[in-house]
């Protein structure tokens, strides 16, 4: 694949750990050349990378593959039920972040970066035409069941699905079984989200359709913790910082929010994190993932104070409290104490932090979930990262499916009007200049 030059310097950066500060000065550039490489086309400061950077990148790439792998741990843990699968490629399920390694979840995130014209409606792919999408959400759902959908067609695919039990035959006592069977015959793969803990393991025992996890109660929601990652490591991009020995707080409800259990665990393949975990007394973080991270070799710091928390963060993941899954919790007269707003951030934070939340976020009165007091703050990374949603999905399925090398020259471009930026807070992220604090 002749990979445009966003993409291929992106990709290079992120195997050879490197800042784009660190990256061009390996390469002899200024850190403003290297930036102006890696806009888009359309921008107007965009530069065109000569060829002679490529090749010398590519010479370092070269000369890092053959003294080992560029990612070090790259081990996915071991799994415990025999129907998930223990890795992730053409026509697998994806039913848990255990099925990655940091290279495979990093070459998912290049094939994301070469779906994000698409994405930004800039080009058209119709590499999935004829292609059937079956969304099976038995749960509420805004961003996983459309953002899936809208993934599937952009590149070209059409979408069938079905929502809640009451118009589904589940509600008639069909099983989960027979539903997984059935529905197969009809669609290339299969988006699941059902309200039970390793109900989607059991839709995938029963076909050898694609099948992914788009949530399993309290379980995991593998394609969220994925956008995630993509979402740090395109902000840190921006911000000049690693992944590796970032300092990570957690908080909200993390016994039950399964994008919380997901995302640390991706996010333990990378080296020396330290990860501080904020959670109301009762809705800790299960005792067995906190023990798999610590094992992992990082620092795990569970506490009940976002002031001890906060300074030095990196990242602020903050997560909602899963009301539909509590079982008699007593939380309602804590809850203020973990409010994230702009108050705490500015009091306790460095300037270049970065606040992200799976969402939604509950905005009703008492709920104290993320204030939107920091709406049309830089830090609020929320909605860059909703809109990551799809370009990674799109890798999803293109890795799945078995098209990912053929996107490249599917390209067309798209010809309709797009405004500049999606809402009236957007940053363009794309600019050189995109503030870093308040
Ligand atoms: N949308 C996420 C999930 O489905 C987070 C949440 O619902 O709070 O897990």
């Amino acid at each position: 694949m002749n990979l445009p030059q966003q993409v291929f310097l992106r990709d290079a950066m992120r195997t050879l750990n490197l800042t784009r500060e660190s990256l061009s000065q390996r390469i002899g550039c200024t850190k403003r050349a290297l930036d102006t490489w890696l806009l888009p086309d359309e921008s107007g400061e965009f530069r065109a990378m000569p060829e002679m950077a490529r090749r010398f990148i590519s010479e370092i790439l070269a000369a890092s593959a053959s003294g080992g792998p560029a990612s070090a741990q790259a081990t996915p843990a071991a799994t415990t039920t025999t129907s998930i699968p223990t890795a992730f490629g053409r026509l697998s399920h994806l039913l848990s972040v255990d099925q990655f390694s940091r290279d495979t979840a990093e070459r998912l995130f290049m094939l994301a970066d070469v779906m994000q014209p698409i994405a930004r409606r800039r080009k058209v792919s119709r590499v999935l035409e004829g292609a059937v999408l079956a969304n099976l959400f038995f749960e509420a759902s805004t961003r996983t069941r459309l953002s899936f959908a809208s993934a599937f067609m952009r590149l070209g695919g059409s979408v069938s699905d079905t929502t809640g039990f009451t118009y589904s035959s589940m509600a008639k006592g069909e099983s989960i079984a027979d539903t997984s069977r059935t529905v197969s015959g009809y669609a290339d793969v299969i988006v699941v989200r059902h309200p039970e803990q390793g109900s989607v393991a059991q839709f995938a025992a029963a076909t050898h359709v694609p099948l992914i996890n788009g949530g399993d109660g309290a379980g995991e929601h593998p394609t969220q913790a994925l956008i995630d990652l993509y979402t740090v490591q395109r902000e840190f991009s921006r911000l000049g910082k690693l992944v590796d020995g970032a300092h990570i707080v957690i908080t909200g409800d993390l016994k039950y929010g399964r994008t919380a259990h997901s995302l640390i665990k991706l996010l333990s393949l990378y080296r020396h994190m330290r990860f501080t975990l904020v959670s109301p007394p009762s809705l800790e973080m299960p005792s067995e993932i906190v023990e798999l991270i610590a094992a992992r070799g990082h620092i795990v710091t569970p506490t009940d104070s976002l002031a001890h928390a906060l300074p030095d963060a990196d990242v602020i993941y903050t997560t909602r409290i899963q009301r539909e899954r509590l079982t008699g919790e007593k939380i309602d007269d804590f809850l203020a104490a973990f409010e994230i707003n702009k108050k705490a951030i500015d009091q306790h934070c460095r300037p270049d932090v970065i606040v992200m939340h799976p969402l939604p976020r509950d905005s009703r009165p008492g709920a104290h979930d993320l204030h939107t007091d920091l709406d049309g703050d830089a830090r609020l990374a929320i909605f860059r990262q909703t809109d990551n949603g799809v370009p990674v999905r799109m890798a999803i399925f293109a890795t799945l499916l078995g098209v990912e090398g053929l996107i490249q020259r599917s390209l067309r471009d798209a010809l309709w009007a797009v405004p500049a930026t999606l809402g009236p807070n957007d940053f363009p992220v794309d600019d050189l200049d995109l503030p870093s604090g308040r």
